[in-house]
């Protein structure tokens, strides 16, 4: 699916072809932290149909336990996340979800790294809703 999107202040704009089936959520603690939220929705985009079409990103190089190093892009002046992605020779961008504009039409269909997801994220079916 073409799509494409930007961050909140209109300064990092994209455009990428992603596959719906491939649209996941994310309960690391990584995600928790750079989303501010208890879990994240990442789209992938092949590295040869992304593409920035306004700004440049601000990046973070983050290395885990295992000494996997991922590289986070986010605007420098909103702070939106943008993708993630490996440092070097970027096979996938990991679009963040809530930047693309066609969101609504691609749902998630696996959630992973459930070990550390927030039990009360699990279900807010029975929340108060307004
Ligand atoms: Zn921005
Ligand atoms: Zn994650």
């Amino acid at each position: 699916m073409k799509v494409d999107g930007q961050c909140q202040c209109g300064a990092i704009r994209f455009e990428a072809e992603v596959d719906p089936a491939k649209v996941s959520i994310c309960h690391c603690t990584d995600c928790q932290k750079f989303s501010g939220s208890p879990w994240r929705a990442s789209a992938p985009a092949p590295a040869d149909t992304f593409r920035i079409t306004a700004g440049k990103p601000a990046t973070y190089i983050k290395t885990a336990d295992s000494g996997t190093k991922r590289l986070q892009a986010f605007c420098g002046t909103c702070g939106s996340h943008i993708y993630a992605a490996a440092p070097q020779n970027t096979p996938t961008y990991n679009l963040r979800l809530g930047v693309v504009n066609q969101r609504a039409d691609l749902p998630p269909q696996k959630q992973i790294w459930t070990s550390s997801a927030l039990p009360w994220a699990m279900d807010i079916h029975d929340l108060p809703a307004s």
